[in-house]
């Protein structure tokens, strides 16, 4: 129960309730905000948000009137680039000024975090006020402290009381300086007091999340997820989800795991195992044994994406007979020589007995995900990808493939972060398709348009700004974001663009090309889990793969 003084907070998501409280992220940020009685904290959704605070003006069941004037914090949890723009929805429905530099004393903190401001903040920085980088587990309840401490403060004095916390980025108090021709040259802190730059946060518990509301509004209903792993151990070139949140973690059986699926199967019978790589937990075997047992009988239990190499006999059989229908894995590319580019370390053998176990489990259909336009890719790695397709479908007679295939979008902190986009997907994409589809093999491509908004927003810097705020209303195609941003490159600044802000490159520069290993990158002041120099090391070893 929230004291008569506490901090009053929002916490938003960019996107409806059902997929909202399905974010297991969300949930975990929320329940840890909910329980601290300094804050009374109230939830947001682009289609509805829960009551007003006590003695507050307005209601909210659909967010006709704002909250904003009354707030202390503002919070959003972005895990998806494109959710971006909505941030500046929110605040002017909330009625807070959308750039952080027009923010006064009496204006809320407007704070973010998730895995897409953890990786690349800068495009979204000049409407941040505060950035919090990494897990939620130790940053929030350290950044609500601090806020608690300096309530009082003039608001610059907060911002550079929360600078000193550590994982809490305050954009505002660094400057990027560029040269005559629009490169990044550094981004310095605004004085001495200020750290330089800023290290992500890592949790090193031995308890991982689970969810703490199961509801039939979730877009997978009634569900209860239980954080199994964060982080992935395989390091494949291109992935976020493993170099970003290393290293690689596993919550304990008996302390962690066991527990949170005992009290998540007290209130549904729909258990989903999630992390990046599930199945490589060190004790994953005794976990699919204990869920064998004959008192879960007609518990529905539903897996992520695991690797191939690691799918088991028991693993098809269990989540056959607990009422899963399909297994996905990821295999990206169907040549041999690309895997081996992108560090996959998954052998053809491999993919064909993870479909073997899978059909003699007794599951109906494999899922495979696949990406085009991976670097050093050529056409001939694409049809490999439809052969071994085929080839599956021939072996494993009876199930059901289907293919997800999108296009390869280079991610800060990762080795693959200075490769650009490869116009070429586009084409390999839709080849893939033409190929695999008369063959009944269900083929889905991911837009290649999204993919390069996508890389727009996860490689710029701060001048992707004012695109950002013009690209409002338009934001879901990829011709708004063009228009929007020839707009800011011909002058038209949105209202409110703080005049220091340059133009942005060339959209070409930031989407497609390939980085030179020497240049400054729009997030170097802020620390991933792994050097630069490490990173790149792996993108060399990478690409001494790509001949044969
Ligand atoms: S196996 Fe999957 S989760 Fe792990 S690094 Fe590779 S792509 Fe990422």
């Amino acid at each position: 129960m929230p004291a008569a003084n506490a901090l009053r907070a929002v916490l938003a998501f960019p996107s409806t309730y059902a997929v909202g409280i399905t974010s297991l992220g969300y949930q975990v940020v929320w329940a840890t905000l909910a329980q601290r009685s300094d804050l009374d904290v109230r939830r947001l959704f682009t289609d509805q948000g829960d009551p007003p605070h006590a003695g507050q003006r307005g209601g909210q069941r659909s967010g006709q009137r704002g909250w904003g004037p009354d707030l202390d914090l503002f919070g959003l949890s972005l895990s998806w680039e494109l959710d971006g723009p909505v941030l500046l929805d929110l605040l002017e429905q909330q009625r807070i000024p959308l750039w952080s530099h027009q923010r006064g004393e009496d204006d809320p903190l407007v704070f973010g975090g998730g895995p897409v401001l953890t990786a690349n903040p800068e495009p979204l920085a000049p409407f941040l006020d505060v950035v919090l980088l990494g897990d939620g587990e130790l940053l929030l309840p350290a950044f609500v402290d601090a806020v608690a401490a300096s309530r009082d403060a003039p608001r610059q004095q907060r911002l550079r009381a929360l600078a000193q916390v550590p994982g809490v980025y305050v954009p505002s108090l660094y400057t990027p300086h560029y040269d005559a021709a629009g490169a990044l040259l550094r981004v310095d802190p605004s004085d001495a007091g200020i750290p330089a730059t800023v290290a992500k946060q890592t949790w090193r518990g031995n308890t991982l999340s689970h969810s703490t509301v199961i509801t039939p509004e979730a877009a997978w209903p009634s569900i209860h997820l239980v954080e199994v792993v964060r982080s992935c151990p395989e390091l494949c070139r291109f992935c976020l989800a493993s170099y970003l949140t290393l290293p690689f973690r596993s919550a304990s059986l008996d302390d962690g795991l066991i527990p949170a699926v005992e009290k998540g199967l007290g209130a549904t019978q729909r258990l989903g195992l999630l992390g990046a790589s599930v199945t490589q937990h060190p004790q994953f075997d005794d976990l699919l044994g204990w869920l064998d047992q004959d008192r879960f009988e007609g518990v529905r239990l539903s897996v992520s994406s695991v690797r191939a190499a690691t799918v088991t006999p028991e693993l098809g059989r269990i989540l056959a007979k607990r009422g899963s229908k399909s297994l996905t894995i990821a295999i990206e590319s169907g040549s041999e020589r690309l895997r081996r580019v992108v560090n996959k370390k998954l052998d053809t053998e491999a993919i064909f007995a993870a479909a073997r176990h899978a059909r003699d489990g007794g599951l109906s259909s494999l899922k495979l995900y696949g990406m085009a336009g991976l670097p050093s890719e050529d056409p001939a790695d694409v049809d490999a990808t439809a052969q071994l397709l085929l080839a599956l479908k021939k072996a494993t007679p009876g199930l059901r493939l289907s293919l997800g295939v999108s296009t390869f979008v280079p991610k800060a902190h990762t080795p693959f972060q200075w490769e650009g986009v490869r116009p070429e997907a586009d084409k390999r994409l839709k080849h893939l398709a033409k190929l695999l589809k008369p063959k009944g093999i269900d083929v889905r491509p991911e837009s290649y348009a999204w993919s390069v908004i996508q890389a727009l927003i996860s490689r710029s810097d701060r001048r992707l700004a004012p695109v950002i705020a013009a690209a409002r209303g338009r934001h879901d195609s990829l011709g708004g974001w063009k228009q929007a941003y020839r707009a800011v490159l011909a002058g038209e600044r949105p209202e409110a663009t703080p005049p220091s802000l340059p133009d942005p490159p060339a959209w070409e520069e930031v989407v497609h090309s390939t980085w030179s290993e020497g240049r400054r990158l729009p997030w170097d002041h802020l620390e991933g889990p792994l050097p630069k120099a490490t990173l790149a090391g792996h993108r060399r070893e990478a690409l001494t793969q790509a001949t044969p």
